[in-house]
């Protein structure tokens, strides 16, 4: 069966607005390999798969393995991928695919925040580092001192990351409601 071959669903874009609102998913597979893959047979759909792989290989600083992406270290960072597939997503073809820096202006406190190897700096407001680093955590599956599991900085997925761990409680408000959605559109109603 088709579904065994490409892996587990582990997200999905039911509509993307960049093409022609086909459905696109995130698979992962054994060996913490992930596969983007639609259904659709919109003339653009190949385009389209294409460049979101291109997108998460740059911007998540994934490596290429065959058609599937996978970490450099090996591990499946199943959390972070699942949204840097999202962040993807929501760029236009030919979008830029530079890894975000590790510094943002922070509209709620006024601050620049940076994250370093010593963690989150919000120039002295230690309040909002906290939640920020909390934010953080949560998106990416960091341990307390705020490293990945399998021990590399990967900067990339912390970069990508950022912007959306200023608001974390949105942006899992959000979540819930696109997984929502998404369980709503049945395979044979996918485009
Ligand atoms: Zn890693």
């Amino acid at each position: 069966m088709l579904t065994a071959d490409i892996g587990s669903r582990i997200e999905l874009v039911p509509m993307d607005p960049h093409c022609g609102d086909i459905t696109i998913g995130l698979y992962r597979q054994p060996g913490a390999r992930y596969l983007v893959h639609t259904y659709s047979r919109h003339p653009d759909a190949a385009a389209r798969v294409e460049f979101i792989r291109h997108a998460m290989a740059g911007l998540g600083a994934m490596a290429g393995d065959g058609g599937l992406l996978r970490h450099a270290c090996g591990h499946a960072h199943h959390a972070a991928t699942r949204r840097l597939f999202l962040e993807a997503c929501k760029l236009p073809n030919g979008g830029s695919t530079t890894p975000r820096p590790l510094t943002i202006f922070d509209k709620k406190s006024g601050k620049t925040i940076a994250v370093t190897a010593s963690g989150v700096d919000a120039e002295g407001d230690t309040a909002r580092a906290e939640a920020i680093a909390g934010g953080l955590k949560k998106l990416a599956e960091l341990n307390e001192s705020l490293a990945y599991p399998c021990g590399l900085p990967h900067p990339e997925l912390t970069g990508l990351l950022l912007p959306r761990a200023l608001n974390v409680r949105a942006i899992l408000r959000e979540e819930e409601a696109a997984a929502t959605r998404g369980v709503l559109v049945a395979p044979s109603a996918q485009k």
